[in-house]
């Protein structure tokens, strides 16, 4: 008999026997496809510098030959057809919004770079754990997981009362909207459609692949990081377990490794879908909020990217009378130490968690975290020592990359004020 455990895994443990295996019918196992230029360290503003480099990524990810593959038949054109029609809608404007908000962070250069990433994660041991089809779906999922983002908060769009809060109400706005476009495109242009005549098993692993990218988007939400991080916690010793006992001769403790996916070890046929699904989305959790996590140089771009959108956002709450949302107030936030609260309330946690699970993806992240993190104390130190504000360099991405402000003259550099 094959244990259910928190209801959520079905797993091998040393008590079961052969036979008690369940193999999913609709999953097969395969490593990834290998791509030198495309790893956790890439540059992404370097992938998203045009169009024509951006669809080199995609093409190259989704070769029909050597790269990721969906279940069901879908052609070159309908995915470059796909993915154009993704890429558009980071692109869209937002009435009563685009106005007044400078959206600098979620660009189609950020939903590039969590492509990335999320492949740099799978190579480096995260693969283990999805069929191919899953990871595939995941790599879609990061693609598409912002699309449509306002650049603002959720509770700034229910604060304000935009249409899109009624429309879409207050769990997960934005999430939700980003789902459902997806799932409407891969309808429009007819990839992961199951189609009447298709083998049930087929038609399974389709319905299982939509599922992944949609719930994998809807876990994107912040709000959901603590509910995730316990459930991953929860899960996290049983599929270890498992790991453990798959590795051929018993070899290698801990989280899966580059070597793991190397060597083929498939744990993804004895967990539960329920299971997959979990470590998926909490893979491209770690890959959505993975700049704290990547060399200095990136990570400070980012920092001020990112800072520079929250403080837009403060500025327009600012001028309607509400209340400053966290971080999002230019006057007194200092970006020093918004880095090290989110890095040691948020990132610290996650990428440990993260190095338990998957180990090569996750130590290595973790190492760069901590060095960042030391870079961003001796920031902090030396604003407190001369009384001067760290002075945000502003390098944004490319307007090909989504670069949707107007820089104005002698603004490459915003002074994050006082604090
Ligand atoms: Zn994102």
């Amino acid at each position: 008999m094959i244990p259910a455990i928190h209801g959520l895994l079905i797993v091998l443990t040393p008590a079961c026997t052969e036979s008690d295996l369940i193999k999913d019918d609709n999953s097969t196992w395969s490593s990834p496809p290998t791509f030198e230029n495309l790893a956790l360290d890439s540059d992404p503003f370097v992938n998203a510098e045009t169009k024509d480099s951006q669809l080199a990524v995609l093409h190259a990810l989704f070769d029909p030959k050597t790269g990721y593959r969906l279940p069901g038949t879908y052609d070159k054109a309908k995915l470059e057809a796909l993915f154009l029609d993704i890429r558009a809608g980071y692109f869209v404007k937002t009435e009563g919004i685009d106005e007044h908000i400078r959206r600098e962070y979620h660009t189609f250069t950020h939903a590039l770079d969590i492509v990335v990433t999320i492949h740099g994660l799978l190579r480096e041991g995260g693969a283990v754990f999805l069929n191919e089809h899953e990871q595939s779906a995941l790599v879609l999922a990061a693609l598409a997981h912002d699309v449509l983002h306002c650049g603002v908060s959720n509770a700034f769009l229910i604060n304000v009362n935009h249409p899109l809060a009624t429309k879409w109400g207050a769990k997960s706005l934005q999430e939700r909207r980003s789902a459902d476009h997806t799932l409407m495109l891969l309808d429009k242009h007819k990839v992961l459609v199951a189609k009447d005549g298709m083998e049930d098993s087929l038609k399974n692993s389709i319905a299982d692949t939509r599922t992944i990218i949609e719930e994998a988007i809807l876990w994107t939400d912040m709000a959901r990081h603590k509910e995730q991080m316990e459930k991953v916690a929860a899960a996290l010793g049983k599929v270890i377990a498992v790991l453990e006992q798959v590795r051929k001769g018993g070899i290698g403790k801990g989280g899966a490794t580059v070597e793991d996916v190397r060597t083929g070890v498939n744990v993804a046929s004895l967990l539960d879908k329920e299971t997959r699904i979990l470590l998926a989305a909490f893979f491209l959790h770690c890959a959505d909020i993975s700049n704290p996590s990547k060399d200095w140089v990136l990570c400070e771009r980012w920092a001020v990217i990112v800072m520079n959108e929250f403080f837009s956002q403060g500025d327009v709450e600012r001028k309607l009378g509400h209340k400053l949302s966290m971080n999002c107030d230019r006057e007194s936030v200092s970006v020093s130490k918004c880095q090290l609260g989110f890095g040691t309330y948020v990132i610290r946690s996650l990428l440990q968690l993260l190095e338990k699970l998957v180990y090569t993806a996750g130590s290595k992240s973790l190492e760069n975290f901590e060095a960042n993190h030391k870079h961003w104390e001796e920031i902090a130190k030396k604003e407190a020592e001369s009384g001067k504000p760290y002075l945000m360099k502003l390098n944004p991405p490319s307007k090909e990359g989504g670069w949707l402000g107007e820089l104005r003259e002698g603004e490459d550099r915003v002074p994050n004020s006082r604090h």
